[in-house]
């Protein structure tokens, strides 16, 4: 079990964020803001693939004239994920300009290092923090490295090189960021924002800054942690490079809110950052939205495929159920399936899951035996194995998980 650094709980809309809930998929979208049906569209797919909260880009008047109008058509759809609204630059004057979009959105999200420069700094920020207060929404203080206040990184350099052994430029970078996000909280309570309505995030793109900077932060704040690597990157390394950082950091007990911020692939799904961030949090043991389908590799026992398209057969059709089982039956998201390919390990592994299924290698016989609870239930042969073995997947949670009440 892992311990939970201990954090305030701030809410938004109907999630809670920190302290002991449970930790937050976040995502968000990449269409036009402006473009109220297609963010409408993608907000419901992000929102139904699992996104608890979802943040969109509020970036000109157009932007800023559509969440509420975005936030109306969700509301009529039956879909009540919170919406966080990104500001950068000119955000003080949209948020004034706009209140109903103040009003619609249920976080604001500002980046200190872009609030304005200089002189306009600090007026601009303060105009952004009493439009949170004014209608009641909580902020999350997003630092981001690619866009850090350099006033204060150059003054943190500055400061550096005087010091007798100056630290390591990447040392103070670190620092400056994490100084530049509990600054900017600070300020935001001076300013009359209750502690309990802001959320910290510092993001990096590398791993190792990530994990460095979340340690400091998560010693010197209460504040909840939204944790991501920024620019994660395409494919199996955004995967990969995010699961690294963050891992060790909910190991640490660190965050309590995550995104995954994959670049998708042209034409991609984006609903793949949220399935990411849940299987993350599902394989660590911190929470449960779906069966698990354990698969084994392969090897050259099994030199059809056979055995990975009823694998990832599977996968989708418990995906696609998901949102029904859900609804209906408890525990259901506990549910481990196996897929094996061969005797070696086949029935052991199937064995253990609540159900598994044992395929033939190559030189076997021919047959699958199915086991359910640890026990074989069956054997199953010819060529309709995969229909067959769905279908006791769905007997089986039948039988297995009561339905819901109420
Ligand atoms: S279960 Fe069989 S097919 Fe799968 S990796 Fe092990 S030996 Fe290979």
């Amino acid at each position: 079990m892992i311990a939970r650094r201990h954090s305030r709980s701030v809410k938004v809309g109907s999630v809670t964020i920190g302290s002991s809930a449970p930790i937050v998929v976040q995502s968000m979208t990449n269409t036009d803001t402006a473009d109220v049906e297609a963010t409408v569209a993608q907000v419901a797919l992000l929102a139904r693939a699992g996104s608890e909260i979802v943040r969109v880009t509020v970036n000109n008047e157009a932007a800023a004239a559509a969440v509420p109008r975005i936030r109306e058509r969700l509301d009529a759809q039956g879909i009540a994920v919170p919406l966080v609204g990104d500001f950068h630059f000119n955000g003080h004057r949209l948020l004034k300009a706009h209140p109903a979009c103040a009003e619609a959105l249920s976080k604001l999200r500002i980046n200190p290092g872009n609030v304005g420069r200089g002189s306009k700094r600090d007026p601009q920020f303060a105009e952004m923090i009493e439009v949170a207060c004014r209608y009641g929404k909580p902020v999350r203080i997003g630092v981001n490295w690619g866009s850090l206040d350099q006033d204060l990184l150059t003054r943190m350099m500055d400061e550096n090189s005087r010091q007798a052994t100056p630290r390591a430029a990447l040392d103070v970078m670190r620092e400056a960021i994490v100084v530049s996000a509990l600054t900017s909280a600070e300020r935001a309570e001076a300013l009359g924002l209750p502690g309990d309505r802001i959320v910290i995030s510092a993001k990096v793109s590398g791993v190792q800054d990530l994990i460095v900077v979340y340690r400091m932060l998560a010693k010197r704040c209460d504040y909840p942690l939204h944790l991501g690597l920024t620019e994660a990157g395409m494919g199996s390394k955004g995967i990969v490079a995010s699961t690294a950082g963050i891992g060790v950091l909910l190991q640490d007990g660190i965050g309590d809110t995550i995104r995954v911020s994959l670049t998708p692939e042209p034409g991609g799904d984006r609903s793949q950052e949220v399935i990411v961030a849940q299987e993350i949090l599902q394989t660590m043991g911190l929470r449960a939205f779906t069966p698990m389908v354990v698969a084994c590799p392969g090897c050259g026992r099994t030199t059809s495929t056979y055995f990975q398209e009823l694998a990832q057969k599977i996968q989708s059709h418990l995906r696609h159920r998901m949102p029904q089982w859900r609804k209906e039956r408890v525990g259901v998201e506990d549910m481990t399936v196996a897929v094996m390919g061969c005797v070696v390990n086949g029935p052991g592994e199937s064995k253990h899951a609540n159900i598994g299924i044992s395929l033939p290698g190559t030189g076997e016989v021919p047959v699958a035996p199915v086991y359910e609870d640890g026990e074989k239930t069956v054997t199953l042969k010819g060529q309709r194995i995969a229909e067959e073995f769905q279908d006791l997947v769905e007997r089986y949670v039948e039988r297995r998980f009561a339905r819901k009440t109420g």
